[in-house]
């Protein structure tokens, strides 16, 4: 019998996880709301590049598929920061050249793992297929096509639908008895806006290209990845509504504030007067493109019975703050790539219901850990690196890794170089803020910390 399973979402989880599913030999169908984006010249969706960092680039490592991507990925070895009036400033972020996060075009990712999938001769993609409902009586998805509402059974079913899942909506409703039942759906205030940096006359980049690059306002910042066209994806967040406040002089900028091009202009007269120059079409680009909101979800549980799991965004949409949210669902597939049995060696007795549960055992701890860190890492990008204090901590936290590396990594490095899991870079990465609070308030610069010192410190908070 051919063991077959149905993906609701060809995004970047659901195509990855297809290309996973039939490397273990399963029949796997995938429904896709969107037209064939290899095909059609749409927006892949929310970012139009993003960061790969290494929890990512391990399943497509052990697929053998880097060789290929390899070629459409840019390095960025740290955090160019431009602050007004100033020099622009890297910060690095590693200590070595393995260190580094790579920006790669959402599209063409997507597109490459759905052209490999499909290579396996066991996967296909259903464009143009919106699944609306999930009947778990009768095992039968409901799907519009073509303005036409059609039937498909499921014996399998994974939601890899995103952060609006219908798979999970469906799970969710018929979980709430449950004893973990959790629907926390939280809205950030802030919201985001693409523009773009057009490569120079010659086809090369504007600024440098590997770096990306962060101009951070306080309560709001912009940031530039690199494409490989010369060009950059500039990304504004800032809030969506302004808060109100007597003092004219502490105005809140806000995306329902820039309703005009003379307020528009201005708020980038005031505020990125370096990058202005940069941004070639900058009104019609930001009156056009769309306002994106972001979202933090938790919930549970992942599956319902034996029918149906979400992986990716669908059961952990995190904010972009930590560069992680693609990275975390890749992280997803190459657990099923370990945990799943091969189609061949499947009994008809596996237990499906005690699978799905076991992923969300092994991977949710880590998704509320990462969602968290975001959420953190935002203040880091938009305010922090701005501050002395910060820099200090930074600094001193590379020294001790240089000195115990056994023993201490910084947080962002666990985070985007290891493979520990995300729950344990939180913990660790609490203990680490206490103990370099508490060394900042004895030292002015970090060449006043000594090897002693900082064995003295790691063996206090027993690291
Ligand atoms: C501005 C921004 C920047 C980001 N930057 C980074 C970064 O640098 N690094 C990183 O790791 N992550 C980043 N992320 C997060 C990353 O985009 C997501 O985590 C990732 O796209 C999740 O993949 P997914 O396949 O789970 O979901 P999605 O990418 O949302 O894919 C879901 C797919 O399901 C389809 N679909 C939706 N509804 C239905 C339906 N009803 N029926 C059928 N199909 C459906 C959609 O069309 C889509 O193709 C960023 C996100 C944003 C918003």
């Amino acid at each position: 019998m051919t063991k077959k399973i149905t993906l609701a979402g060809g995004g970047l989880v659901g195509s990855l996880l297809a290309l996973v599913l039939a490397k273990k030999g399963y029949q796997v169908e995938v429904f896709e709301s969107r037209p064939d984006l290899r095909k059609v010249d749409i927006s892949a969706g929310k970012s139009i590049n993003l960061a790969l960092a290494n929890r990512g680039i391990k399943p497509l490592q052990d697929l053998g598929l880097m060789a290929d991507i390899e070629k459409m990925l840019i390095p960025m070895r740290g955090r160019l920061v431009h602050i007004d009036g100033e020099s622009a400033n890297l910060q690095p972020y590693g200590q070595n050249k393995q260190e580094v996060i790579y920006s790669i075009s959402r599209g063409e990712l997507n597109g490459y793992l759905i052209n490999q999938a499909e290579l396996t001769g066991k996967v296909t993609f259903y464009f143009e297929h919106r699944v609306n409902n999930i009947d778990f009586e009768l095992n039968q998805l409901s799907l519009t096509h073509q303005g036409q509402t059609i039937h498909r059974n499921f014996t399998q079913l994974i939601g890899t639908d995103g952060a609006n899942s219908p798979v999970r909506k469906a799970i969710l409703a018929h979980s709430q008895a449950d004893k973990n039942y959790q629907n926390d759906e939280q809205l950030l205030d802030h919201s985001y806006k693409e523009l773009v940096i057009k490569a120079n006359a010659n086809g090369k980049h504007k600024i440098d290209k590997n770096a990306l690059h962060i101009w951070p306002r306080g309560n709001f910042m912009i940031i530039a990845l690199p494409n490989l066209d010369g060009s950059f994806t500039v990304t504004l967040f800032l809030p969506a509504q302004g808060k109100k406040t007597q003092h004219a002089e502490l105005k809140q900028h806000s995306f329902n504030q820039l309703q005009t091009i003379a307020q528009l202009n201005d708020f980038f007269d005031e505020n990125f007067k370096d990058l202005t120059p940069l941004l070639d079409n900058l009104d019609t680009d930001f009156f056009t493109n769309p306002v994106g909101r972001l979202a933090t979800i938790k919930c549970s549980p992942w599956s319902f019975s034996n029918k149906a799991l979400i992986l990716g965004d669908a059961a952990h949409a995190i904010v972009p703050f930590h560069g992680q949210g693609m990275n975390c669902g890749f992280e997803d597939c190459d657990l099923i790539n370990q945990l799943l049995p091969n189609a061949e060696s499947l009994n008809n007795d596996f237990d499906w219901q005690d699978f799905f549960q076991q992923v969300e055992q092994h991977r949710k701890i880590n998704s509320d850990a990462i969602a968290d860190m975001a959420i953190e890492n935002y203040i880091e990008m938009r305010s922090d690196v701005m501050q002395d204090d910060y820099l200090l901590k930074k600094q001193c936290a590379f020294k001790i890794n240089q000195w115990f590396p056994e023993r201490f990594s910084p947080r962002y490095a666990m985070v985007m170089f290891e493979h520990r899991p995300y729950s344990e870079a939180f913990s660790l990465g609490e203990t680490h803020k206490t103990m370099l609070n508490e060394l900042v308030k004895t030292i002015n610069n970090s060449e006043e910390l000594s090897k002693d010192m900082a064995a003295q410190l790691l063996t206090k908070y027993l690291l």
